[in-house]
């Protein structure tokens, strides 16, 4: 249980605008992420799903709308905004490994330098991330040592070092040769069944049936629909939707 107890939402977003310049990105956005939901995104280029991403974990900032992360409004700066930044892992589409770094010591800087754990107990913590990756053997490698998708597997492992209580995920599997696409995706769907709450851009619809609550719509910077995988992929309900999908599937 947290402070604020399991019922409150984790994320709650209400009338969230962004713009770049006259470049309206975020437009009125409301969404609520529940503790334990698995949320896709979906849409079409340019849509604002990477901004939406980055304003949950301040990589940007909003200039109207409130977002809370449980319970509190985000922080502007100092300890609190670190420790939010903590919370809120984060997966790109590139993998962003340190590369000068082995495969442990990419998954153990964070919590010895940002959360003050000892090494040997960070250590201990990131041989079980790794394996539970599959990883496991590659430790004392370093990135460029590495596939594609096992980078990316790292990258998962390192962002649960810091024991988020929240991954979001942009478009992880993009920059992916296609037969690495899989062993992805196998490990955020098994994240994603011991109940951590994630948001994850993609268009891997096999990914969504198999793990998805929800699917979000975003074209233009709205949520233009909103709804269950099923009846997303099956009946999209606008002819924004149903035009996207023509041209993905
Ligand atoms: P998506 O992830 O859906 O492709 P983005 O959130 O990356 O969409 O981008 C939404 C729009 O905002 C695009 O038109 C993009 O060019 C623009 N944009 C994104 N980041 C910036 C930035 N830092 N400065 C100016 N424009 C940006
Ligand atoms: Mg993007």
């Amino acid at each position: 249980m947290t402070e604020n107890g399991d019922a409150t939402p984790l994320v709650v977003l209400e009338g969230v605008n962004k713009h770049f310049g006259s470049l309206h990105v975020l437009r009125d956005i409301n969404l609520t992420i529940s503790r334990g939901e698995v949320l896709v995104v979906i849409g079409p280029s340019g849509g604002g799903k990477s901004t939406l991403c980055r304003a949950i974990n301040r990589l940007e900032t909003v200039d109207g709308g409130t977002i809370t992360f449980d319970g509190q409004p985000l922080p502007a700066e100092g300890k609190a905004l670190a420790r939010l930044r903590s919370e809120v892992g984060m997966v790109f589409q590139s993998f962003n490994l340190f590369a000068h770094k082995t495969i442990l010591e990419n998954v153990t800087l964070g919590p010895i330098r940002v959360r003050g754990v000892a090494r040997a107990q960070a250590e201990q913590r990131g041989m079980e991330l790794l394996e539970r990756v599959g990883i496991g053997s590659q430790a004392s490698k370093y990135p460029a040592q590495l596939s594609g998708g096992q980078q990316q597997r790292v990258a998962i492992a390192r962002a649960l070092a810091m024991e988020p209580k929240m991954i979001l995920f942009d478009e992880p599997t993009s920059a992916l040769d296609p037969e690495m696409v899989q062993e992805v995706l196998d490990v955020m769907v098994g994240l994603a069944r011991d109940g951590m709450t994630m948001m994850v851009v993609t268009h891997e619809m096999g990914f969504a049936r198999r793990a998805a609550n929800r699917v979000v719509f975003m074209a233009e910077g709205q949520i233009v629909e909103e709804n269950t995988p099923d009846e997303f992929f099956t009946a999209p309900r606008t002819d924004r939707a149903k035009d996207f999908l023509s041209k993905i599937l």
